[in-house]
């Protein structure tokens, strides 16, 4: 594959800074994507394809950052569908209820099974109690977040009953407090992404400490760092 980065985009995109040192880097190679899902400013679906993913490396001897990928706009390490698009179809699914299960999958353009695991995804990420915490310890003026509309929950196929009732639950109230967590990050000034507030605050954790939580696997608690406009 040709991996160098061609003249038309060296003079589109800006020289790379390092995420780490922020001194200036250079390119240093680049991939090509097939499919990449994103979500439009209007809220629907859109896809991107046969588009070229760039890397950088650090021109600085002691920085311990050495290379890294650059990201386009809402784009996530391993992901077709990026934590925007998930936050998008799993607050949708949350709003229409169990019954939609597979038209809310065919509106995103993925199987039931994934949207379902989206779910689960969501709900493993962190606690609300430790969402909680941090939208309060970010919030100077004490402002509770809003609560989550546990009554309004989707009735589940009586089978699975009670584990989709109390996931369901937590996914919809954390998906609130994401929401309510980027809205007080961007009231001051945090530079998030537009759309989602998971997916902003988990692109800005990427972008700033390429902290990466994956779809499958296991991966450590999410922990939020720097949510102030310098940090
Ligand atoms: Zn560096």
């Amino acid at each position: 594959m040709d991996c160098a980065p061609t003249s038309a985009q060296r003079k589109q995109e800006p020289v790379p800074i390092c995420p780490c040192c922020h001194l200036l880097g250079c390119w240093d190679g680049r991939r090509l994507l097939k499919r990449q899902a994103k979500l439009a400013q209007d809220g629907s679906l859109e896809w991107i394809e046969d588009f070229w993913r760039l890397r950088a490396r650090c021109l600085t001897p002691e920085c311990s950052m050495r290379s890294w990928t650059c990201y386009e706009v809402q784009g996530y390490p391993h992901r077709t569908f990026p934590p925007a698009v998930v936050a998008a179809a799993v607050a949708e699914f949350l709003v229409l209820g169990m019954a939609s299960l597979a038209l809310v999958a065919e509106h995103w353009g993925c199987s039931t099974r994934t949207l379902a695991r989206w779910v689960g995804w969501i709900a493993g990420l962190t606690t609300v109690e430790e969402l909680t915490e941090v939208c309060w310890l970010q919030d100077p003026s004490g402002m509770p977040p809003p609560a989550g509309r546990t009554e309004q929950v989707p009735e589940p196929p009586a089978a699975r009953a009670a584990p989709w009732r109390s996931q369901l639950a937590l996914v919809e109230s954390l998906v609130a407090l994401f929401e309510w967590l980027a809205r007080l990050c961007r009231d001051q000034g945090v530079p998030l992404e537009r759309g989602p507030g998971l997916g902003a605050l988990l692109r800005h954790q990427l972008d700033r400490f390429r902290r990466v939580c994956l779809l499958i696997g296991s991966y450590p608690a999410l922990r939020f760092y720097g949510l102030h406009p310098d940090g």
